[in-house]
């Protein structure tokens, strides 16, 4: 029996004369997507992607599993294709469905005629294909139209009917590549890498930047921050990494600065940074995981003092949320445990006993004019490096 995968549109749906620009880089990114486990023919109808597979080959259950990581979908269902006649609908109900149906009580039967030459209407066809479930299944199930635990779905679409067993929710989102390209400033904790999924779930194409102390952070701190990245990068399908070094700016801060400025100091520095590595890669925004009231450096007076020396936004996506939706969204997205990984962070090597939570603008651009800022920076810049994650 063939099998497909059938990915129905989410948003893209309400797109008007962009449409078929949203459509080609889909289908593009599906393509690609699927590329690792078969020769497969993707092809879109009627705001549904078909994942077709061409041979024996497939691995179609690592593709069911892509597709539901994929952005733009609203549902992914698997489907049985099978020729546009009845008699054959209810076979393959009755060979395909079972394996769906075993152990639940019941279940209903929607029909949908999308190709109006079809000689049964589709509540006919949802009682034939009832008829035969109900055969096959020998009194195990009941049928239930109010409240069914399983819907069944038996679509005549142009060329073929498809037989599916209900649907499971898509990643949504829009596809990647429709949405511009954004800077994650990726640490090694549990806020930012979901950041950087939520961005990049909106089609925004995600390059990282971290910053390291070395040798007050440690080289495994690095290769966590790497397998991070190599984990978001799982559902975006590359990422690059940049990597700048702040051990020189840390000790200047902490020779010349008031210890009680030192985060916000720090954190101002890693901003320009970040501009500077954006503007080098045409990323148009910043990306951090900050949630407000979090920490000192997260109240709304210290995002106010770091974010005036950026010149481009700063899309902070957890900021209204509690660490506990944080950490649902990491558990879902595989990253949570590698970032409960005991490893230093550059910011959490020099922290200020009592970190100012109301800071004053013009106090923190007193202690940084006890440094020479600009050879700082440029000394920071030089020491960038780049890795390239690529997984399809
Ligand atoms: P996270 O869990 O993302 O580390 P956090 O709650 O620990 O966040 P902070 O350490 O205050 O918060 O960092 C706030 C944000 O600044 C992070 O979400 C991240 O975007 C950025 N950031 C912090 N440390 C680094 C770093 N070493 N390299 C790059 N970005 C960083
Ligand atoms: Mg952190």
């Amino acid at each position: 029996m063939n099998e497909v995968i059938l990915c129905k549109y989410g948003e893209i749906i309400l797109k008007g004369q962009n449409k078929g620009w949203f459509e080609s880089i889909l289908i593009r990114d599906m393509r690609q997507r699927m590329k690792r486990f078969g020769e497969f023919e993707v092809r879109y109808a009627q705001s549904i992607v078909y994942i077709e597979p061409l041979n024996e080959d497939c691995d179609i259950d690592a593709a069911y599993e892509e597709a539901k990581r994929a952005f733009g979908f609203a549902a992914i269902s698997r489907a049985a294709v099978v020729a546009k006649d009845i008699n054959a609908i209810c076979d393959c109900a009755k060979e395909y469905l079972p394996q769906y149906l075993f152990g639940k009580k019941t279940f209903k039967v929607e029909g949908k005629r999308s190709d109006k030459r079809f000689p049964l209407t589709s509540p006919q066809i949802g009682a034939e294909v009832g008829g035969a479930i109900l055969e096959a299944m020998g009194g195990r199930i009941k049928v239930d139209v109010n409240n069914p635990e399983i819907t069944v779905r038996v679509e005549i679409r142009d060329q073929k009917a498809y037989v599916h067993a209900g649907s499971v929710k898509g990643a949504g989102g829009m596809p990647i590549g429709t949405n511009g390209k954004g800077l994650l400033l990726l640490s090694g904790g549990i806020d930012s890498p979901v950041a950087g999924y939520l961005i990049a779930k909106r089609g925004v194409i995600i390059e990282a930047l971290h910053f390291e102390s070395f040798p007050y952070t440690s080289e495994r701190a690095r290769e966590k921050v790497l397998s991070l990245a190599e984990i978001v990068a799982g559902h975006t399908g590359r990422m690059k990494v940049h990597i700048i070094s702040l051990t020189h700016i840390q000790e200047e801060l902490v020779k010349h600065c008031e210890e009680d400025y030192f985060t916000l100091l720090l954190r101002r520095f890693m901003m320009k940074l970040a501009c500077m590595v954006a503007k080098k890669r045409d990323c148009e925004a910043l990306i951090t995981g900050e949630s407000l009231g979090q920490v000192a450096s997260q109240t709304m007076r210290a995002l106010t003092v770091t974010d005036i020396v950026t010149d481009r936004p700063v899309f902070r996506p957890c900021i209204g949320m509690d660490k506990e939706d944080i950490v649902s969204i990491a558990r879902k997205i595989d990253t949570f445990e590698t970032s409960i990984l005991p490893y230093e962070d550059c910011c959490t090597v020099f922290t200020p006993k009592h970190p100012r939570t109301r800071p004053e603008l013009y106090k923190v651009e007193a202690q940084e004019e006890k440094l020479d800022v600009d050879a700082l920076i440029e000394e920071a810049f030089e020491t960038l490096v780049t890795h390239e994650i690529r997984i399809y």
